[in-house]
């Protein structure tokens, strides 16, 4: 992994507190909220994510934290 990927906490092998296996969650760093991503988001850091809670965009490494489960 990459040195900025320290915010991302991957869950994947470690609990199983999401059933499906697809659901990411990423913490907006203006509001705190949490907010569903997709693999496919995930898998690309170039896209920006959009909180919809305060309409925030911002990369991956810019969330406070992101869950991969
Ligand atoms: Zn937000």
């Amino acid at each position: 992994m990459k040195k900025n990927d320290k915010n991302i906490i991957n869950y994947k092998n470690a609990v199983s507190w999401e059933k499906t296996g697809n659901a990411s969650w990423a913490q907006c760093k203006e509001c705190d909220n949490w907010f569903n991503i997709g693999p496919s988001i995930i898998s690309k850091p170039e896209i920006k994510l959009h909180c919809p809670n305060c309409h925030k965009e911002f990369f991956q490494e810019e969330s406070k934290k992101i869950i991969i489960a």
